[in-house]
């Protein structure tokens, strides 16, 4: 018997926030029946739209976000996220301003979700539960009448393109141009006319987006493909020494580095973890960190060098505290820290005012340009977000349309877009995911 194709309008492949930002936003509720099974003695499908998910949950991920309070956004002028996306922030700019942050805050409160704006900035439900945020987006889906198919991983695609006569003038999707997608999946073969393919990228492989489509997008349909990499995840460095210190963080340090691109300085706050460097400060800039590069770090910022010398020299004389009393109380560092410097700069024992100019220059420099060199980065499994991904010259921007295949769409990390922390990713996804609803919704 020829095995059955169930033929959808409309297939998103990947309940993660991308996917179910973008079936809620495709409301396609009523739309049952426009399906139908072909190619045999089949059943009807079941409705105009579906979610295709290889793991047997939604929203994994989106659980996970922001240490499980999901923060979705940033408040401010959509102007300023621009340069949040590191080089590809600014061809993302009209696709931003289209469907924005406000826009995202209004579309999370239609579906009943209270948001709060952190004095940074950062956007949370107010409940700070990201099951919240999840559960209102299904309740949305299923209010559309779009069901999500679990345990379907899509394993290849088919593009099919044909004169609509060929089909007696309307294609098996009932649709009336000649264009359809056929879907390898475990449950058989998947017919669609539009596909929406966000299937995230590779980091935290365990929620189920391990890059498994990248491949598949580049062998069946020859799209082009970044190397995917990891972003948005700690610093190894060789020698670390703050193991011991795990837990301990910074405001507002800076990090400065010199490469082909010319010397930056970027601030934020850091982290010392058990094995490594993090904390938005490191995270946000760990694109720009391959093994083998040199940076220097102000745990003083934005005291410099030059400053903190001449400081200490009015402040040593005559003072009879040790220097890690000195560094806590008149510094305001962490007393552990502390402790630590003054042992490796073998001053523990003296007095401020003992401290000759080589060490105070000494004692400066590991405050305000403590340099480190890169042993690695963190891997897919520590690395929050994915660099790389469906280069964006394959896509009509801001519609998330593939240039060279009519009705094909890639939204949120399956592209090569990466955000820093702070709420730029969940943005994205939305942005992505709410364009190429609407451009589904007009060309139906
Ligand atoms: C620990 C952590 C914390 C984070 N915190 C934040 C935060 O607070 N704010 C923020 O903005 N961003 C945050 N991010 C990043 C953000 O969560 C992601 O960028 C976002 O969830 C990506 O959404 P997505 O839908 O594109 O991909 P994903 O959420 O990865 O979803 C992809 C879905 O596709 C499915 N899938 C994959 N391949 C297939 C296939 N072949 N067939 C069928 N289904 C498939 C997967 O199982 C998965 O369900 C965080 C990330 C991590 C890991």
């Amino acid at each position: 018997m020829k095995e059955t194709t169930t033929y959808y309008e409309t297939v998103i492949v990947g309940a993660g926030a991308a996917g179910l930002f973008c079936a809620c936003a495709l409301g396609y509720a009523g739309t049952a029946g426009r399906a139908r099974a072909a190619g045999g003695a089949g059943a009807a499908g079941s409705a105009g739209a579906v979610i295709l998910e290889k793991t047997g949950a939604a929203g994994t991920k989106l659980r996970l976000s922001g240490s499980g309070q999901c923060n979705l956004t940033h408040d401010g002028s959509i102007k300023d996220f621009i340069s949040h996306y590191g080089e590809n922030g600014r061809r993302i700019r009209g696709l931003l301003q289209k469907h924005s942050n406000i826009e995202l805050c209004r579309f999370m409160e239609g579906l009943g979700v209270r948001l709060t704006s952190r004095e940074d900035g950062k956007i949370f439900p107010a409940s700070l539960n990201s099951r919240e945020v999840k559960e209102a987006l299904l309740a949305g889906i299923a209010a559309a009448g779009i069901r999500i198919r679990y345990q379907t991983p899509v394993t290849g695609i088919a593009y099919i393109a044909y004169a609509a006569e060929e089909q007696g003038g309307e294609d098996d999707a009932g649709c009336e141009s000649g264009r359809r997608f056929v879907l390898e999946t475990p449950a058989g073969p998947i017919g669609c006319h539009n596909l929406i393919v966000a299937t995230g990228g590779c980091s935290y492989p365990r929620t189920g987006s391990d890059g498994q489509m990248l491949f598949v997008l580049a062998r069946d349909l020859g799209l082009t493909v970044k190397s995917p990499r990891p972003a948005l995840a700690p610093v190894y460095v060789e020698n670390y020494r703050y193991g011991q210190l795990a837990g301990l963080s910074f405001r507002d340090a800076t990090l400065t580095l010199s490469d082909a691109a010319g010397t930056r300085t970027f601030r934020g706050d850091l982290l010392f973890t058990h094995k490594n460097l993090s904390g938005p400060l490191i995270l946000n800039n760990s694109r720009y960190l391959a093994p083998g590069a040199s940076f220097t770090l102000n745990y003083l910022a934005p005291l410099g060098e030059p400053e903190l010398i001449a400081r200490m020299r009015q402040d040593f004389l005559g003072n009879s505290k040790s220097p890690q009393n000195y560094l806590s109380d008149e510094l305001g560092l962490p007393r552990r820290f502390a402790r630590q410097l003054v042992t490796d700069l073998a001053i523990s024992e003296s007095k401020v005012s003992q401290l000759g100019g080589g060490q105070q220059r000494a004692l400066a420099a590991a405050l305000t340009a403590a340099s480190f060199t890169v042993s690695g980065l963190g891997s897919f499994s520590e690395a929050m977000v994915t660099s790389g991904g469906v280069s964006l010259d394959e896509l009509q921007l801001p519609r998330m349309a593939a240039a060279r295949y009519p009705g094909l769409y890639l939204i949120g990390e399956v592209v090569d877009i990466d955000g820093d922390t702070g709420g730029y990713n969940l943005q994205f996804a939305y942005s992505s995911a709410r364009a190429a609803a609407s451009d589904v919704n007009q060309n139906r």
